[in-house]
């Protein structure tokens, strides 16, 4: 038995829909400017040709209906809504005709993130960790599995805060759908159970402010909510 300095960290999960079981996290995956609409408003073009990613630790996951504090560091927080993919199966170099056979279940996910940071870090060239990858900012709803819902390709995906609609697409408007992003990220990593791809925000992303009630759906997979509390104190 390894004996450990201090107590390690318990293992992140994500509570599954209809059962007693949960989704051990491994790694979590997040799909860069999936959206044409989102990628224009980010003064960006898409990049039709690849998907891009960046990373989110599994110990920033936190479950639908928290109440997070208002994150440090940032005057611009904001509120991304994203379709979760979560692998059940091991795989490497997938053929894209495979790929949904990967696929354990969809949730719906928040990519909460810093906004100022990010800019700043993309005026500078550097990486976007500051801005995606801090405490909390992986919200996932409970994980619904594929034999229960199939595997949605299209249908209404919408984000409230407050009641006000602020994000309203479709999934059939992703660049890189489902199939494509498994194939793709599985050229560069042998993806396990238990790791979890966000897959991009359609338009309409932006600030909330302490006291704020995001509530997100994607229609045929779920909900999602988050309250934003006061910034923590020292
Ligand atoms: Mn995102």
């Amino acid at each position: 038995m390894t004996k450990y300095l201090f107590a390690p960290p318990a293992v992140a999960s994500v509570p599954i829909r209809g059962s007693d079981e949960h989704f051990p996290i491994r790694r979590i995956f997040c799909v860069g400017r999936n959206y044409e609409a989102h990628a224009r408003e980010m003064g960006l073009e898409a990049d039709r040709e690849a998907p891009f990613y960046f990373t989110k630790a599994s110990v920033h996951y936190v479950p639908s209906g928290a109440t997070v504090p208002y994150p440090p560091g940032t005057a611009n927080y904001h509120h991304e809504m994203e379709l979760v993919v979560g692998i059940g199966k091991a795989g490497f170099q997938i053929p894209v005709g495979q790929s949904l056979s990967h696929v354990f279940g969809y949730a719906c996910g928040l990519d909460m993130t810093r906004r100022d940071l990010q800019i700043q870090a993309r005026e500078k060239k550097l990486a976007w960790d500051l801005a995606k990858d801090f405490e909390n900012a992986a919200v996932i709803s409970e994980l619904a599995s594929a034999s229960e819902i199939g595997h949605p390709c299209k249908g209404k995906i919408e984000l409230k805060v407050n009641g006000d609609i602020k994000q309203s697409s479709e999934l059939k408007l992703m660049i890189h759908h489902v199939p494509a992003i498994i194939t793709h990220l599985s050229r560069f990593y042998h993806l396990q159970p238990g790791d979890l791809i966000f897959t991009g925000t359609p338009e309409g992303v932006g600030p909330v402010a302490a006291g704020d009630r995001i509530e997100g759906m994607i229609e045929g997979v779920g909900e999602i909510t988050l309250n934003i509390g006061a910034a923590d104190s020292p």
